[in-house]
């Protein structure tokens, strides 16, 4: 099958990789040399314009927000033809992929919402959880594909239902991650060191992928990567705090989440890493880790 890839950032980078074996895979990245680098290491071919992707049979999109996957459907769009599937892989939000998949459906084009879970080793080593909204029928074209980076897949439900359940768990990583840190906190000043405190809620029932797989390397060994941009968190919790407002559910704590990664985004920046809020939540109390 002839897939265009397009986006090959911290994500997209790793997950076109998986293609290659079974399929004749180009991709198309906004800065070109990194394309030119992901040819180079796995043999796939780098698109010298946006304009090459639209032969192909599949389109898959991991960019960071709907914003720029519509950017691209414009500029494709005179070259798009009936049959293509298109799958997009950002965390996107649900209301736009809906208008974009009927707008795509005017051309005969399938869509499937399929964002995922799983971070960077997840995308390197092919384990991601993808949710993917779309009808049984596209659903059904895309979910070989989907596994060549994924081993978990659930078919959620009608277009858009991927986006949407993917921005409602980032809220939970986020609202996690704020907590943990309060609590670390709290038992610092109370004189129980955060490596103690986490070796005692990593054996009881407070533990949680935020306390066992996130914060032991960064709060008590002291690294902190880039692995996902804070601004890219905070999108996907203000995509399910609007969800959340416009069905008139009464959610206080999402709505205190948004409000406190919006704070954490103007202090720390765009291209922060997202466990960074953590430092944020500890400066509100004077304290630094
Ligand atoms: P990155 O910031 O690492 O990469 C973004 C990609 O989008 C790059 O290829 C970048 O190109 C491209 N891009 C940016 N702006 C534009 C534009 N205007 N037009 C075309 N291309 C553009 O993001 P991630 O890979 O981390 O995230 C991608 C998506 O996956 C997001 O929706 C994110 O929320 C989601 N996600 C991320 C996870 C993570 O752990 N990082 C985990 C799960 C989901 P260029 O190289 O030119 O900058």
């Amino acid at each position: 099958m002839k897939i265009a890839f397009l986006g090959l950032g911290a994500m997209g980078y790793p997950m076109a990789s998986h293609l290659v074996s079974n399929h004749e895979v180009v991709v198309w990245n906004r800065t070109a040399a990194v394309a030119e680098k992901h040819a180079a290491e796995f043999g796939t071919t780098a698109a010298s314009s946006l304009a090459e992707c639209s032969g192909a049979e599949v389109i898959i999109t991991i960019l960071p927000t709907s914003r720029e996957v519509d950017e691209v459907v414009d500029r494709l769009w005179p070259d798009l033809r009936a049959g293509l599937l298109w799958l997009d892989m950002t965390s996107g939000d649900p209301g736009t992929s809906r208008a974009t998949a009927r707008r795509l459906e005017t051309k005969g084009i399938h869509f499937v919402d399929a964002p995922v879970s799983g971070g960077i080793p997840g995308a390197e080593n092919g384990t991601l959880t993808v949710m993917a909204g779309g009808s049984d029928q596209d659903f059904a074209m895309a979910r070989d594909l989907i596994a060549a980076f994924a081993t978990k897949i659930v078919h959620v439900g009608e277009t858009g239902t991927g986006h949407a359940i993917k921005a409602l768990n980032n809220v939970l990583l986020g609202a996690n991650l704020w907590l943990a840190a309060e609590c670390l906190v709290t038992a610092r000043k109370f004189g129980i060191e955060p490596a103690r405190a986490l070796e005692v809620i990593n054996n009881g029932s407070g533990r949680s992928f935020v306390t066992e797989s996130l914060l032991p390397s960064r709060i008590v060994d002291g690294k902190w990567p880039l692995v996902f941009k804070l601004a890219l968190h905070d999108k996907d919790i203000r995509i399910a705090s609007a969800m959340a407002h416009e069905q008139h559910v009464a959610a206080p704590i999402l709505a205190l989440t948004s409000q406190l990664f919006t704070a954490a985004l103007q202090a720390l920046g765009p291209d922060s890493d997202y466990i960074e809020v953590t430092k944020y939540a500890a400066g509100m109390s004077g304290e630094e880790w």
